[in-house]
């Protein structure tokens, strides 16, 4: 077994103890027998580049390492001694989560929801009620989990747990945030007996949803603060919207489309109509000799949209309605049509003729 302790780390001679130390920690996160697959050769590992941190970390150690080299009598008994010495909090915190040694306070989880609207409720806006069942704050101890502050007896107040483990190699020591006082050092004396110190309880509660006007199917709002209660604040409530269909109405975006049926004699000669709006009724009129199919515009009879980029169009497709009942008289109108378009199409017959041939 080479003992080069630079090789070991991957670190040239003159590498500085900030290339050491960011070299071992590389290393030691890939080859901590916790972490790695393999686990016989990660120890393996994980012993030679311990060994080799520690006696390049250290500038004594280094230098009589640079002047003896490994078998030096100086690094007699140097293996128990590197590691229990050695800090593996310090190494451990900088892998997960970034070295904060401060009580790990988190915030309430987030929530999501649905709630369904009528078709006209989410043009112009509502006021819903819903009820969640969520994590909020215990009213008996307001969070607190207990009365009575004293040093926590998990960590002895250090916020700071040692956990040792035995290897073929020796003992290591890891340090890790105290799971009782989540590395505050403070614990209650007298637990809550309503939440059992967890400073939470389950609660059924009334939540208002304000919808503003012109939301969508699908669209979702956030209410902020009304998720769950965590030591760090409360989480965000999502509510997920789904809207009704209408019986008449259809909606695109901000566009409203509707089909109005038109009578023969009103495609015809033309005519003014109301017609029916998400706002109420409205004049439009139908020019004559409108087609089947014809899409009107009513400007501004859309949706006001959401983020107040102006309001949308409703578009009005119109659909001729051929009569399935005629009493006398309009039996004897249309025969009089008839005839008289007879005559017409025979004008225009030659016309009829040349689109036949194309089809
Ligand atoms: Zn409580
Ligand atoms: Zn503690």
């Amino acid at each position: 077994m080479s003992k080069d302790y630079y090789e070991k780390l991957g670190v040239k001679k003159d590498a500085s103890k900030e290339e050491i130390k960011k070299a071992y920690k590389n290393l030691a996160k890939k080859y901590h027998p916790d972490l790695n697959k393999d686990k016989p050769e990660a120890e393996k590992k994980f012993k030679e580049i311990n060994e080799a941190y520690s006696a390049l970390s250290d500038e004594n150690k280094r230098a009589n390492y640079d002047r003896f080299g490994e078998t030096g009598e100086q690094f007699s008994g140097f293996n128990q001694q590197g590691f229990q010495n050695f800090d593996f909090g310090d190494i451990f915190d900088s892998f997960f989560g970034g070295g904060q040694r401060g009580p790990m306070k988190r915030r309430g989880r987030n929530l999501k929801t649905e709630l369904e609207l009528n078709f006209k409720d989410a043009i112009f806006g509502i006021e819903k009620e819903i009820k969640i069942t969520k994590y909020d704050k215990c009213d008996k101890c307001k969070g607190e989990g207990g009365k009575g502050k004293i040093s926590c007896p998990e960590c002895a107040g250090t916020g700071r747990v040692k956990k040792s483990y035995r290897t073929p190699f020796g003992t290591f020591a890891q340090s890790s945030t105290c799971p009782r006082c989540h590395g505050a050092g403070e614990a209650v004396e007298h637990i809550c007996d309503k939440c059992d110190g967890t400073g939470k309880e389950s609660v059924t509660k009334k939540v208002k949803v304000k919808v503003p006007a012109g939301v969508d199917d699908g669209t979702t709002l956030r209410l902020s603060s009304e998720g769950e209660f965590g030591e760090a604040g409360y989480g965000d409530l999502f509510v997920e919207l789904f809207v009704k269909p209408d019986d008449i109405f259809d909606r695109k975006g901000d566009d409203i489309y509707l089909e109005l049926p038109v009578s023969f004699s009103q495609a015809a000669l033309g005519d003014e109509v109301k017609v029916p709006t998400v706002r109420g009724k409205v004049k439009m009129k139908i020019p004559s000799g409108v087609q089947s199919g014809t899409m009107m515009r009513l400007k501004g009879e859309g949706v006001e949209n959401l983020n107040g980029y102006g309001t949308g169009d409703q578009h009005v497709k119109i659909q001729i309605v051929t009569p399935k009942k005629l009493n006398k008289t309009q039996k004897e109108l249309f025969k009089r049509l008839a005839k008289e378009n007879k005559e017409e199409l025979k004008i225009k017959k030659g016309l009829f003729e040349r689109l036949k041939e194309n089809f």
